[in-house]
């Protein structure tokens, strides 16, 4: 065995959206109980220099690490299914390369070279697939690169793994996850997509070593061998990846098509455990075989794309699982709330989670929803702008302050409970300037949090500009709401509850990020159990 870290690159063919995230994660994980440390990165081929200011609509939820990287929601993905936190070097964009480089031929460090694609860019590619490598945290490092093979954008990275695998023959394996569509007026699977998209790979220099072949129906043995034969691969290396009704089942799909052994055996590794996956298999079948349900409505404006609260759809499994309970999300528009029908749409609900966001599209319909289940007991969650709608509320309706606003929205007016941080007034631009990543939060005995948390000091992340505003502690809580948590090196307000409610909690940080299927959130537990109780 060599000592150096095996790459594993993930290509995507045919079509978007097969799901290499899900793949990647889920070999990730039989490797990871193979005995092998793991990392997953993902190369995204857009120009932005992370995806921190796109709009939801455009790639889902902005999924943000502890060391405060704003990256692809795939990363999301890796942490639920490794349990192990990624970092900044885990989610490069084209942007990011290209900066880097550009930046150091104004440093004047190509020395008066001209600087070109190839090889400054796929070297630049090609450094940064090997950070994790040298990190020596990694015996593995799963490369994931997004788009779809042929597209123009994506083809410097095809070249850096073309240019990798010549490099370190020993090192390197490429996995291509393909489509088979089954056209039902024939009555067939078929194949040539997935030759074409195999001749697409041949002709930039890269031959694939498995092939993960999408599919609605199951590929008999014909099938296997005629893509094996048209591919120039063995029949065992044509893994059928079936659609799946949760993507948790997906390592076991893999497992039982051996997808781990025949990585293993290409690369030369020996397997060095063998595959329990106990929590795992436990926790699909507290999935399958839920005792109750409850009905929690999660408040935003980006509904019309799930992905964009991906994280905390998927905290919501975990918890769901853990109380053994569904959690049946309801989906519900901010903007079409208001308040002659906010009984009618929460009326049923056993708990409510407003959601994060940015800009005004929306609040009225988060404040009249806070309103709502603030008086009517309905537990209540609010994570970072759905906290500070929860503190606009109740500045507004318990301590009377009729104009009372976040000043991400109203500038001026006069009781701005929600301010923006001295250290970010002088900040003009608008990507990676905000407060992110992890920070300590001190809560307080005897409250929810502390109670969910069962500890002193958590770590949580952020992704904001806006906080509570310290000026008005004393008011909100001589009216009933609590700060329960606190940044304990700044006073920063990090929690709002209100103790004479049957569970509700305000958090600025966002606990749906690390939230995994082994470490479901304390406070999602805590709010799935609330709601059940409410629904008893
Ligand atoms: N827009 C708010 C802020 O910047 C909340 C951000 C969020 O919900 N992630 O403070």
């Amino acid at each position: 065995m060599s000592n150096s870290t095996k790459y594993i690159f993930v290509t995507g063919g045919v079509t978007s959206s097969l799901g290499k995230g899900i793949i990647s994660a889920s070999l990730a994980k039989l490797l990871q109980e193979r005995g092998y440390t793991v990392t997953i990165q993902k190369l995204d081929p857009y120009i932005n220099i992370d995806p921190g200011t796109l709009n939801p609509y455009e790639h889902g939820e902005c999924y943000v690490t502890n060391d405060g990287a704003e990256t692809d929601l795939d990363l999301g993905h890796y942490e639920r299914f490794l349990n192990v936190p990624t970092s900044q070097s885990n989610n490069v964009t084209t942007g990011r390369i290209y900066q880097s480089v550009m930046d150091k031929e104004r440093r004047g460090e190509f020395l008066g070279k001209t600087v070109q694609v190839i090889p400054h860019i796929t070297n630049e590619i090609k450094e940064r697939i090997q950070i994790l490598g040298k990190s020596g945290d990694y015996e593995i490092v799963i490369t994931e690169i997004g788009g779809t093979v042929g597209d123009i954008e994506s083809l410097p990275y095809i070249e850096s793994v073309r240019q990798m695998m010549w490099e370190f023959p020993d090192d390197c394996l490429v996995v291509h996850l393909t489509l088979v569509p089954y056209l039902a007026a024939a009555g067939e699977l078929k194949t040539k997509p997935t030759q074409h998209s195999v001749k697409a790979l041949l002709e930039v220099g890269v031959q694939p070593d498995i092939l993960v072949c999408r599919t609605e129906h199951p590929l008999d043995n014909s099938i296997r061998k005629k893509i094996a034969r048209f591919c120039n691969v063995n029949p065992t290396a044509v893994i059928e990846s079936i659609d799946a009704d949760s993507i948790y089942k997906v390592p076991l799909l893999m497992q039982h098509e051996e997808l781990d052994k025949v990585v293993l055996q290409k690369l030369d590794l020996p397997a060095k455990g063998a595959i329990e996956l106990t929590a795992w298999k436990n926790f699909l079948d507290r999935i399958e075989n839920p005792k109750r349900t409850v009905k929690i409505g999660l408040v935003g404006k980006y509904i019309e794309l799930k992905d964009s609260y991906k994280s905390i759809a998927e905290a919501f499994v975990h918890a769901g699982a853990f109380n053994e309970c569904e959690v049946d999300l309801k989906w519900i528009h901010s903007e079409k709330i208001t308040l002659d029908n906010v009984a009618e749409e929460l009326g049923e609900l056993d708990g409510v989670l407003v959601a994060p966001g940015f800009g005004s599209r929306g609040i009225r319909g988060k404040i009249t929803s806070i309103q709502y289940v603030r008086e009517n007991n309905i537990p209540f969650f609010g994570i970072c702008l759905g906290m500070q709608c929860a503190v606009v509320e109740f500045a507004r309706n318990v301590i009377g302050w009729n104009d009372a606003h976040t000043t991400e929205i109203s500038e001026d007016c006069d009781h701005p409970v929600i301010t923006i941080m001295e250290e970010q007034k002088k900040i003009m631009d608008m990507g990676g300037t905000m407060r992110l990543g992890a920070y300590k939060c001190k809560l307080s005995a005897g409250s929810h949090v502390a109670e969910a948390y069962n500890q002193e000091v958590v770590k949580e992340r952020h992704r904001h500009r806006y906080e509570f505003n310290n000026k008005y502690m004393a008011e909100f809580e001589k009216h009933g709401m609590i700060a329960t948590g606190k940044n304990p090196e700044t006073g920063l307000v990090e929690v709002v509850e209100i103790p004479e409610h049957p569970w509700f909690v305000g958090a600025q940080f966002h606990p749906e990020y690390k939230s995994t299927v082994e470490n479901p959130h304390p406070l999602f537990i805590a709010f799935v159990k609330a709601s059940m109780k409410n629904a008893e």
